[in-house]
């Protein structure tokens, strides 16, 4: 026999029935969430051209430079599955000429993303996102209202998270503060680490980024691109700040929170969990006016925000846990030939009329098929055996109060109905 294929790959998992609920609970809530701020879905492909990410994410990142899952088709074209969406968005939004019909263009999306990660805990290498992207408009009020989504987003399903909020400034006034950076990084260079010292020549606004301890002290010193704004971005991040608190959105300035890329501007966020340990981020977003034109299009005005559906999920509360858990409503168990042809026909009635039902003909005597609604976790269990079969009725059991009643067969329907949880 050859050997059993029974494990995926590194950092690949599969959503188990036992929590896919909470899966689609939390993405029907953010369809609703997105749907009244006007956001419409749209689901690109999932594999693209390689050249897509190294423009649109940019060759120096660890993204395109370590974590692709390239690989060569059969036509010789180098194709990569997406490591995120936004590229993608952006790539189906000119393709379409969607950039035509002036406005703004509100767009989300939803699904799985690829990167060839280090192994650790809260990091997949097949992972799932919900973001989304508004095109089309470099009006502050676009930008706070977006964050203001995504912040409900999360308070409505009862997570705690907390806003980080900043400005990168734009191509007329970044130059000047990261030359002034890059000049502090070399004087500096002795307490940095090796990445730091190889990102203050390639990419210096990365060094902010760092996690390594060693080199905190000195990030903590250095000067921030806040102070650095030409008076178009402090005006822009200003109004933003007036919206976020008109709405009611806190947040904390952060300002050595970057987006080491040229195509970012202005607004700059992280939206971060205190429940998740040492990889705190919950979603990631910014502006991205440049990203259009990187691409070969353009200028177009965006911005945009990926949220991690899999740390997402993992927040939670328990109660809705337990609220998204299926359960049938009832249970049909039966004793012989004549009883189960019966619950068979009862089943599908019910079925019809809108009621969760299971059953299993294989099961067995009673007291397993008892054991196997219990297991399942169904609210009733009907049981159907010669007599009550001759007098038309079953018995029904409530599995919660063990209440228990015999209940003509036209009347199971309306004692589900009136039995129903609020
Ligand atoms: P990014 O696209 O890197 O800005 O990430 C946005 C969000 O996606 C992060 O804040 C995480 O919640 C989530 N995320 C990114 N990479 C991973 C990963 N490898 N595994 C799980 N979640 C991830």
């Amino acid at each position: 026999m050859e050997d059993l294929i029974s494990n995926s790959l590194p950092g690949m998992r599969d959503l188990l029935p036992d929590e896919i609920g909470c899966w689609q609970y939390v993405e029907e809530h953010a369809r609703r969430i997105f749907d009244r701020y006007g956001y419409l879905e749209i689901r690109t492909s999932i594999l693209e051209p390689t050249e897509l990410f190294a423009r649109g994410i940019g060759d120096d990142t660890d993204i395109v430079g370590k974590e692709m899952y390239t690989f060569t088709d059969r036509s010789s074209r180098s194709v990569t599955l997406r490591p995120e969406a936004t590229a993608s968005v952006v790539r189906a939004y000119l393709q379409n000429s969607m950039h035509r019909g002036g406005g703004i263009t509100r767009l989300y999306y939803t699904g799985p993303m690829f990167r060839y990660e280090k192994k650790q805990k809260g990091r997949w290498r097949q992972f799932h996102q919900i973001g989304a992207e508004a095109l089309g408009s470099d009006h502050p009020a676009v930008d706070a209202e977006m964050i203001e989504m995504a912040m409900w987003l999360l308070e409505s399903l009862g997570v705690e998270a907390h806003l980080l909020l900043n400005s990168v400034g734009c191509p007329n006034c970044r130059p000047a503060y990261v030359e002034r950076l890059r000049g502090e990084l070399r004087r500096n260079s002795g307490g940095l680490c090796e990445d730091c010292r190889r990102r203050s020549e390639s990419n210096c606004l990365r060094v902010l980024d760092c996690k390594v301890e060693s080199c905190q002290p000195l990030i903590a010193r250095l000067p921030v691109i806040t102070d650095h704004l030409c008076a178009e971005c402090a005006e822009h991040f200003a109004r933003v700040k007036e919206c976020l608190d008109e709405a009611g959105v806190a947040y904390t300035p952060a300002p050595r929170l970057v987006r080491g890329l040229d195509y970012y501007v202005r607004t700059a966020f992280e939206i971060v969990s205190g429940e998740l340990g040492a990889q705190n981020a919950l979603a990631g977003g910014g502006r991205y006016d440049g990203l259009s034109e990187a691409l070969g299009g353009p200028q177009v005005h965006a911005l945009g925000f990926a949220l991690g559906l899999d740390r997402l999920v993992m927040l939670l509360p328990e109660a809705r846990r337990a609220e998204r858990r299926w359960a049938p409503e009832l249970f049909l168990a039966h004793l012989g030939d004549a009883a189960l042809k019966k619950v068979l026909a009862i089943a599908r009635d019910l079925r019809h009329r809108g009621h969760a039902c299971t059953l299993d003909p294989s099961a067995g005597t009673l007291k397993s098929q008892m054991r196997l609604a219990n297991k399942l976790g169904a609210r009733h269990v009907l049981i159907l055996g010669e007599d009550e079969l001759a007098r038309g009725a079953a018995s029904v059991k409530c599995l919660q109060d063990s209440s228990q009643r015999e209940i003509p067969f036209d009347g199971i329907a309306a004692y589900l109905g009136e039995r129903a949880p609020e």
